[in-house]
């Protein structure tokens, strides 16, 4: 049984929920591959480590002094080792970063470090091996995530490596320069190791307890769902749900690999889980409602438009010539 677990940037937000992510890997033998977001918000007026990056960056790459800013996040690392109490130095790190911000080494360079780190620190605290995602997640020259030869390098890799850590959200082009998933892709990552490997289930691991049936802002206390078809998330997904990143489904999906949406904070709870297909009767026949607002509906009538030849394509052109989707 092989699993793969991703846990988010509120999951590893500071050395307490290290410690809680610790005890549920160790609980069960099959969570092998462990894939880390970036430290996210320890409290609601916290910032995340992600864009505390991008904005040190901008700073470096401005040709001004970033140094504070850098030892501000080097500060949110050496927090979580301390309460760790592990023996690790991220020194080298930090001088390489810093070097880099002063070679300009681009804003996704930047960000992927957050995941990056934090990897360094879970392999640390596990006793895991750690993948650098640069060296088995690939993008083409345009930028293009490349599947075959990413499918390839991390089922190579892992192929005899027991347990390890790989950072999520970035991969490197063919230059070998870093390049970022768009934001939240730790999610992503997760995904295409879960199929590159072939795993039973891939466990996304956040702070609330799955998906809902529906918003919770409108409606008090709605249930959670149990179970989800990949093709019913896509629409709740579309709808404004965002639990998941959307293109997390598409790897998994291909593999018919099963998602389950787990919190960290409540580990007993079973969450969702995201299957291909329901084969048993499903509890409620409407698993979920989401809306957006600023949708239109258009209703046009005109007498013998069938037998027009081009019709609905002239009609549908003035959506496009108006930049309307
Ligand atoms: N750390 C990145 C972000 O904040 C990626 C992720 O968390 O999945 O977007």
């Amino acid at each position: 049984m092989k699993k793969v677990v991703k846990f988010g940037g509120s999951s590893l937000a500071n050395a307490e929920q290290f410690q809680k992510v610790a005890d549920i890997i160790r609980a069960d033998e099959a969570r092998r591959y462990v894939i880390p977001s970036a430290p996210g918000k320890r409290f609601s007026s916290d910032i995340k480590v992600t864009d505390m990056l991008y904005e040190c960056y901008d700073i470096a790459e401005s040709g001004k002094k970033f140094t504070a800013k850098l030892d501000k996040i080097k500060e949110r690392y050496n927090e979580i080792i301390k309460g760790l109490g592990l023996e690790l130095s991220l020194d080298d790190e930090f001088q390489v970063i810093h070097e880099n911000f002063e070679k300009k080494a681009g804003s996704n360079y930047a960000a992927s470090r957050g995941e990056y780190l934090n990897g360094i620190i879970m392999a640390n605290y596990l006793g895991y091996e750690f993948v650098d995602a640069a060296e088995v997640i690939f993008f083409d020259e345009n930028g293009n995530f490349d599947e075959v030869k990413t499918d390839k390098k991390l089922a190579d890799r892992l192929k005899d490596t027991e347990k390890a850590v790989v950072p999520g959200f970035y991969g490197a082009k063919p230059d070998g320069s870093v390049k970022t998933f768009s934001r939240g892709g730790s999610d992503v990552t997760g995904s295409i190791v879960a199929k590159a490997i072939q795993a039973d289930l891939y466990e996304n691991w956040t702070d609330v307890s799955g998906f809902l049936v529906t918003d919770p802002r409108i409606i008090e206390n709605p249930e959670v769902i149990e179970t989800i078809t990949y093709r019913e998330l896509r629409e709740l997904a579309y709808m404004g749900a965002t639990v998941l990143h959307e293109d997390a489904i598409f790897p998994v999906r291909k593999a018919e690999i099963p998602i389950n949406i787990k919190n960290t904070n409540a580990p007993q709870e079973k969450g969702t889980l995201i299957v291909a297909h329901t084969c048993h009767k499903p509890k409620y026949t409407i698993t979920g409602i989401a809306g957006k607002k600023g949708f239109a509906a258009i209703n046009i009538e005109k007498d013998m438009m069938n037998a027009e030849i081009g019709f609905g394509r002239k009609v549908l052109g003035i959506f496009e010539e108006n930049d309307i989707s």
